[in-house]
């Protein structure tokens, strides 16, 4: 059986930590709050993100990058940016010079997060990258490499996994409670209006889709649920409003684990599902919502039930992440955990391109 912890490690791809150089804010004396500039000011960014840093104990909001001029003197007034940690696109590879700013955090369409974590990584800062990773296998290893490169941390915002009732959900997988996992289930979606059709979401180009925005949080789920790596994977797409829909809709897609564990999962931008549920050979849990940002909570076949975190999600991710980086130490989701997801993701096109077929999964 491969673990996924032994998967990272066998697959070479994990930086160890000893290549970061230790900051040098640690060096000098009494630590200071690690700076975080914010890249792409759309709505996870505004509604979630920067709120969720005005809470963090490790790092805060000192930066922004965006390329719509107008929301400059709206954020600078609302979060006290100081002019020299503004920058657009062009020039945000000068944060070179810049030591207010430790961190990039990639808040971009999915198929722009390759060139700007390159940028970013470039520049010497630590590069915090939204899910999904991006759109291909090969942009993921590329982005790896350069931060491997250039001796900065990659994580990717996968929320979950900081999320204390899903890191309970996550030790289930060793401690069995319930005996062996036979088989999951796990759903995430919305409906998507889809409004006047522009938005990037709905469009290959920019890496739309419901697998790329919702897809990779069934799959990560059954992946850490498990702690195991699928071994063949099989998929199909629905396409209901295709006028409206560049991109897959709805996505069903299966897999298989060593032993016989069997994952259905569902994605969709036409319903809203939020649903995690383990069969085990004695007894079963779910977390329903297994995704929603606050609010996760489940039960058991045994009565007992997981009450929701009363904390601040992504305050709590972005505060672990920050601590990987003062600690030294690899963080909890690296960016070899991103490209694993987009190799899989890979596979379910590949399967519901060619009829549902199975495929194996190297
Ligand atoms: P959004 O459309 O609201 O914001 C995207 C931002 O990118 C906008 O500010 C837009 O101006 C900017 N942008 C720059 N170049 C662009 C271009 N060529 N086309 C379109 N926009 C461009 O999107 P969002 O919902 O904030 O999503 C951003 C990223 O965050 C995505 O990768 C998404 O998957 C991720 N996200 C993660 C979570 C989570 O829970 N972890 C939640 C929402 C979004």
């Amino acid at each position: 059986m491969i673990s996924r912890r032994n998967f990272i490690r066998q697959s070479g791809l994990v930086a160890a930590s000893s290549v970061f150089p230790i900051p040098e804010f640690l060096k000098s004396g009494p630590s200071r709050k690690l700076g975080v500039a914010l890249v792409g000011l759309g709505y996870y960014s505004r509604d979630l993100l920067a709120p969720a840093l005005q809470l963090t104990k490790y790092c805060e909001l000192r930066g922004i990058v965006t390329g719509t001029p107008s929301k400059i003197p709206v954020w600078q007034a609302k979060y006290g940016i100081a002019d020299r940690n503004v920058y657009n696109y062009e020039n945000m590879y000068q944060m070179v010079n810049n030591d207010d700013i430790d961190i990039v955090y990639i808040v971009l369409p999915n198929a722009m997060h390759k060139k700007y974590t390159i940028i970013g990584a470039e520049a010497g800062k630590h590069v915090w990258c939204e899910k999904p990773m991006a759109t291909t296998a090969k942009d993921c290893k590329a982005m790896i490499d350069s931060c491997r490169k250039n001796k900065v941390q990659l994580t990717i915002g996968y929320r979950m996994q900081h999320e204390p009732v899903t890191q309970e959900i996550i030790r289930m997988a060793g401690s069995r409670p319930f005996g062996r996992i036979e088989k999951l289930k796990a759903e995430a979606g919305f409906y998507n209006r889809g409004g006047d059709g522009s938005h990037w979401k709905l469009h290959p180009e920019l890496g739309g889709g419901a697998m790329f925005d919702m897809g990779v949080y069934p799959l990560n789920a059954v992946r850490y649920a498990t702690q195991m790596e699928p071994i063949s994977v099989s998929a199909r797409i629905e396409n209901s409003r295709p006028e409206l829909f560049k991109v897959d809709e709805t996505t069903f897609f299966e897999l298989e684990f060593p032993n016989g564990v069997m994952a259905k999962c569902k994605t969709s931008f036409a319903e809203n599902i939020n649903h995690l549920k383990i069969d085990c050979s004695s007894g079963w849990y779910e977390l329903r919502p297994f995704q929603s940002y606050s609010g996760v909570q489940g039960r058991t076949s045994s009565g007992s039930t997981f009450l929701p975190f009363s904390g601040n999600q992504q305050a709590k991710q972005m505060d672990d992440d920050a601590i990987a980086i003062i600690e030294n130490q690899d963080p909890v989701v690296p960016g070899e955990e991103g490209l694993r997801d987009i190799q899989i993701v890979e596979s379910i096109f590949k399967s519901a391109q060619s009829g549902g077929a199975r495929i194996l999964l190297s």
